[in-house]
């Protein structure tokens, strides 16, 4: 699949808002990044130098077909094609000085590399707030996400954004991240699994 555009959900989940110290306020936070950030499972993963401390954010990734503006939220699973799982790796040390100047994210969020994106597997209408994954450093267990606990539903998501974006075959949606949030180092071997979606690995370089 080429992918188009990648949009990306921040604070979606309750205890990840907590371990950031943001409000839980409800606010649906935005941001994209370019679609050249894409690193397959399988590849090497080289982590940026010299910017301070990288974080791994698991989430559920979805890809869409179709598409269309103004999409009823009770409509929008029928726009979804595949499913996989997706890292959205954050400089998290220089996200917190862009937001402390009110900055944009991209710097910290869109550098090359920063989306690692597991194999597509087609969905097939199973319950997109039912699903459960994890993500492993070294066979350490970091995240564990339950998409029951999502603030915004995938279906929600893609409602919300077709209201400013017509959507477009391979437009994908990171969903937000589970709490456990953490840095990556060089040497580390990434796994990011879910029943039903796959397991999808990478070393770090
Ligand atoms: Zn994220």
């Amino acid at each position: 699949m080429n992918v188009k555009r990648i949009f990306c959900i921040g604070r979606n989940y309750a205890e990840h808002i907590k371990e950031l110290g943001n409000a839980p306020d409800e606010a649906f936070v935005l941001f994209m990044k370019p679609p050249s950030c894409v690193v397959p499972a399988g590849q090497t993963l080289t982590l940026p130098r010299g910017k301070g401390s990288v974080h791994h954010e698991a989430e559920l990734v979805v890809a869409l077909t179709g598409g269309g503006a103004d999409i009823a939220e009770d409509a929008a699973l029928s726009h979804i094609s595949h499913l996989t799982l997706g890292l959205d790796l954050t400089l998290r040390d220089l996200q917190n000085e862009l937001k402390k100047k009110g900055s944009p994210w991209e710097l910290s969020k869109a550098f090359d590399q920063a989306a690692p994106l597991g194999e597509w597997k087609p969905y097939h209408g199973q319950d997109l707030q039912a699903l459960e994954f994890s993500f492993h450093v070294n066979g350490a267990p970091r995240q564990h996400g339950k998409t029951a606990d999502m603030l915004f539903s995938v279906a929600r998501q893609i409602h919300i954004l077709s209201r400013t974006w017509a959507l477009q075959d391979g437009d994908i949606i990171y969903t937000g991240t589970p709490s456990g949030v953490g840095p990556l180092v060089p040497g580390d071997r990434l796994l990011l699994e879910s029943e039903g979606i796959g397991r999808f690995e990478w070393n770090c370089a």
